[in-house]
Order: C-alpha cells, then sequence, then structure tokens
C-alpha cells in the first residue's frame, strides 16, 4: 500500500472521534469520556453504540461493532482504508502528504527532493557561517 500508516497515526493522534462520528450519528454525552448512540451498523430504538473520547474507539453493544475513526468511516462510507483516511484528513482540514497516495515512483522523487532540500539547506547553513 502506497499510504503512509505513520501519516495515519498522526492522524489518528489529531483527530476528534467524537466529532468525526458526530457527523454521522447524533451522539449525547453518558459519562465523563463517553457518548452515546444510535448505532448506525444495526437498526436500533435504544442507543446502545458509545463512542470513547480519551481512548478514541467506539463499540456497539448491540451489534459489536467497533474499531477507530478510520474503521468507522471505512465502514460506515463502505470504502477502503486510504480513502477512509483522506476523508479523516478533509474533516480535520489536515493537508495530505503528497506521498500519501501517490504512486512508488512519485515516493521516490519526493523522497530525492527532500534529501536534495536537505543538502540545500547545510550548504546555506555553512555559507552564513
Ligand atoms: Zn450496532
Amino acid at each position: 500500500m502506497a499510504l503512509s500508516s505513520e501519516f495515519a497515526q498522526t492522524l489518528k493522534q489529531q483527530a476528534d472521534i467524537v466529532r468525526i462520528v458526530g457527523d454521522y450519528v447524533s451522539l449525547r454525552k453518558a459519562g465523563a469520556q463517553n457518548y452515546s448512540g444510535l448505532c448506525p451498523f444495526h437498526k436500533e430504538k435504544t442507543p446502545s453504540f458509545s463512542v470513547h473520547a480519551t481512548r478514541q474507539f467506539y463499540h456497539c453493544f448491540g451489534c459489536g461493532a467497533s474499531g477507530d475513526v478510520f474503521k468507522f468511516v471505512q465502514t460506515f462510507e463502505n470504502i477502503s482504508f486510504p480513502e477512509a483516511v483522506r476523508a479523516v484528513a478533509q474533516k480535520m482540514g489536515v493537508p495530505l502528504p503528497k506521498t500519501s497516495f501517490s504512486s512508488e515512483a512519485e515516493a521516490r522523487d519526493a523522497r530525492l527532493r527532500t534529501a536534495l532540500l536537505e543538502v540545500h539547506e547545510r550548504a546555506w547553513g555553512f555559507f552564513q557561517q
């Protein structure tokens, strides 16, 4: 997969699962760190779907659906993992790194450019001394 899992991890730390899931499901505060709502993955009349704010995961006591913010978007929207990462990034207003979704060749180019940039910066530092 061309997707940078490092980016996904960083994004996950920044993403507020309550806010993201709250875009799809109406959540009510159910505890200090818990929010609950009607599960979007099975039909129900009483909320058994809960989202944990600090542990950043959701769990449904009715149908057993659980996971992190990406899994939620992935399952709800029926999209792939990279698409879910992209969707969450958009919701958070986080720009996607170019290398994340590009081909292997493009990723190589980007690494090369970064390396060149570092050389330039080092050279620049040298001249400033
Ligand atoms: Zn459920």
